[in-house]
C-alpha cells in the first residue's frame, strides 16, 4: 500500500498533494468545505507581486482534480486515525451534499430559480448566496451544494434540474482509507472583530475587516470590485486601516504577531489608490513588519503612492449622524489627530483553525498555548509531530504567508513520501 492522506485543501494542502502525487504516490485530499481552495480563493491580489490570487490558485485546483493519483473528498472530515506510521487507517465522514456529484453539470439553473437568500460566508458576509449554491465561480469540484438548514423545500430546483442531480435524501457516507502517513494542512481562521467591540465591527456599517475588503476589491466579489461604503454605496474619500486587531494584544490573550497583516494592508491600500487615486489613506500601526523578499520595496512603493503611515493605535471608533471619528496620537511626535474616515478597515489577525483541540485528540498531536499545532522542534523540525507519520504544514502551525505555506507543504510532502516509499520497499 502506498497512500498518503492530506487533511485540508487550501494552498498548502493542494501543493502538498501535488508534490506527493508527482512522485507517483496516491493522495486522498480531505476538505471540510464543498470546494477546495481555502482562504487563498477569497483573496484578490497577493503581495508582494500583486499577482491575481485565483490566477495562481485556480490552475493548481484544476490540476489536483484531474491528477490520476489524487482523489479529492470535499464536504469531508476525519473521524479517527488508528494504527501507526506505514499502516494508518483513516476513518472519514462525508457530510450530505444533497447533490449527486457525478450527475451535476454545474450549470447553475437551480441557483437561478431558488428563492432563498442567506448570509454568504465566502464573501465574508457582504452579499448573499442562495440555499442551493456554488461556493464560488471557480469552485472545484464544479458542482452545487444544497444547504438544508436554509432550504424551504419549495421544490423549484428539483423541477429545474435537467439531469435530475438533486437528492431529497442524502445521509452522507463513511470512508476508510489506508495511509502510510498523514499531513495536516487545516489552516487558520481570522479573528472575530466583535471581540474588540470598541472598534465598531458589525455595529457601524462602514467598519469592515481586511477579509471583507478583499472580497470587495475582487472583481468577482459581491460589489463587482467597487470599494464602497456599505452604508450608502458611495466611494469613500478617506480610508483608515487599523493594524493588529486580534494580534499582539494581551487584553484578549493573543500575544503573537499574525505575520501577514502589515503586508496585506499595504497591498489593499495600494489597490484602493489604483481604483481611486484621490482617496486619502492612513495605516495606523504599532510596528510595520516588512520582513520578506521584496517586502520593504513594496512598502516604499506604497509611500511613493501617497499612502500615509502613522505609528499609533486608536482606542476606539466613534460614530454619530455626521459620520465616524477616530482620535489618534502619533507616538513618534506626540501629535494628536482627529480624523473622520469614511471607511475603516480592521486588519484582523490569524488564529488557529476551528476545532483544533478535537482534531489534535483524534490524530494524536499536541497544540501550542495559543491553539496552533505544535511541531516537534521549531528550529530544526517544523513539520513532524510527536506521533510518527503525522505531519504539519502551512498556517496550521502559525500565521505565515503563501510562499512560506508552499515551502512547508513541499517539506511535509517529502517526509510523507519517504514513509510511503518505506512501505513500498518493505
Ligand atoms: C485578509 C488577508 C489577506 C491576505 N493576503 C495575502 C497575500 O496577499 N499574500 C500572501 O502571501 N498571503 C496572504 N494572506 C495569508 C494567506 O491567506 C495564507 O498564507 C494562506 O492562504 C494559508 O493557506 P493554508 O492552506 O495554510 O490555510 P487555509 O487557506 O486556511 O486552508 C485550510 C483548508 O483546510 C480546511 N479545513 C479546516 N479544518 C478542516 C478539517 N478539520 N477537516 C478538513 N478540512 C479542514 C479549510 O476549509 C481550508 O480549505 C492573507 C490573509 C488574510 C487574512
Ligand atoms: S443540480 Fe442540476 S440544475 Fe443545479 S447545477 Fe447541477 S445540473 Fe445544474
Ligand atoms: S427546494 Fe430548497 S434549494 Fe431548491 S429551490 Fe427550493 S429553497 Fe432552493
Amino acid at each position: 500500500m502506498s497512500n498518503v492522506v492530506v487533511i485540508g485543501a487550501g494552498i498548502t494542502g493542494i501543493q502538498t498533494a501535488l508534490d506527493i502525487a508527482g512522485h507517483g504516490i496516491h493522495v486522498d485530499l480531505i476538505e471540510r468545505e464543498p470546494s477546495i481552495g481555502g482562504h487563498m480563493a477569497q483573496l484578490d491580489k497577493t503581495f508582494p507581486t500583486n499577482d491575481c490570487s485565483m490566477c495562481i490558485l485556480s490552475p493548481k485546483m484544476v490540476d489536483v482534480a484531474r491528477h490520476p493519483a489524487i482523489s479529492i473528498h470535499p464536504c469531508a472530515e476525519v473521524e479517527s486515525v488508528e494504527g501507526e506510521v506505514g499502516r494508518f487507517q483513516v476513518r472519514v465522514r462525508k457530510s450530505p451534499r444533497y447533490i449527486d456529484e457525478e450527475t451535476c453539470t454545474g450549470c447553475g439553473d437551480c441557483i437561478q430559480i431558488c428563492p432563498v437568500e442567506v448570509y454568504n460566508r465566502f464573501d465574508a458576509g457582504i452579499g448573499v448566496r442562495k440555499a442551493i449554491y456554488k461556493p464560488h465561480a471557480q469552485a472545484v469540484p464544479d458542482v452545487v451544494v444544497k444547504d438544508n438548514n436554509h432550504c424551504i423545500e419549495c421544490g423549484l430546483c428539483y423541477d429545474t434540474c435537467g439531469p435530475g442531480a438533486i437528492r431529497r435524501e442524502d445521509e452522507g457516507r463513511e470512508l476508510i482509507l489506508d495511509a502510510a502517513s498523514v499531513v495536516i494542512t487545516t489552516g487558520y481562521t481570522v479573528f472575530d472583530a466583535r471581540g474588540k467591540p470598541q472598534l465598531g465591527h458589525l455595529i457601524y456599517p462602514d467598519v469592515v475587516t481586511s477579509l471583507e475588503l478583499e472580497r470587495m476589491i475582487n472583481a468577482s466579489g459581491p460589489t463587482g470590485g467597487k470599494i464602497k461604503r456599505l452604508s450608502d454605496g458611495e466611494v469613500p474619500k478617506s480610508v483608515v486601516f487599523i493594524q493588529c486587531v486580534g494580534s499582539r494584544d494581551m487584553t484578549i490573550d493573543r500575544q503573537y504577531c499574525s505575520c501577514v497583516c502589515c503586508m496585506q494592508a499595504i497591498k489593499n491600500a495600494m489597490l484602493i489608490k489604483e481604483k481611486s487615486p484621490e482617496t486619502e489613506i492612513f495605516i495606523f500601526y504599532m510596528d510595520l513588519r516588512a520582513y520578506g523578499k521584496g517586502y520593504e520595496e513594496y512598502y516604499e512603493r506604497a509611500v511613493g503612492k501617497g499612502i500615509r503611515f502613522l505609528r499609533g493605535m486608536p482606542s476606539d471608533v466613534i460614530a454619530d449622524r455626521k459620520g465616524m471619528t477616530i482620535q489618534i496620537e502619533n507616538t513618534e511626535n506626540g501629535e494628536v489627530l482627529l480624523l473622520h474616515p469614511e471607511l475603516v478597515v480592521l486588519s484582523v489577525g490569524l488564529g488557529p483553525a476551528e476545532e483544533m483541540p478535537a482534531l489534535a485528540r483524534k490524530l494524536g498531536f499536541t497544540l501550542e498555548d495559543n491553539g496552533f499545532a505544535k511541531p516537534v522542534n521549531d528550529a530544526v523540525d517544523t513539520v513532524a509531530t510527536i506521533r510518527p507519520g503525522i505531519y504539519l504544514a502551512g498556517t496550521v502551525t502559525a500565521p505565515r504567508d503563501i510562499p512560506d505555506c508552499v515551502a512547508s507543504g513541499g517539506s511535509a510532502a517529502m517526509r510523507a513520501y519517504i514513509d510511503a516509499m518505506r512501505v513500498l520497499s518493505a
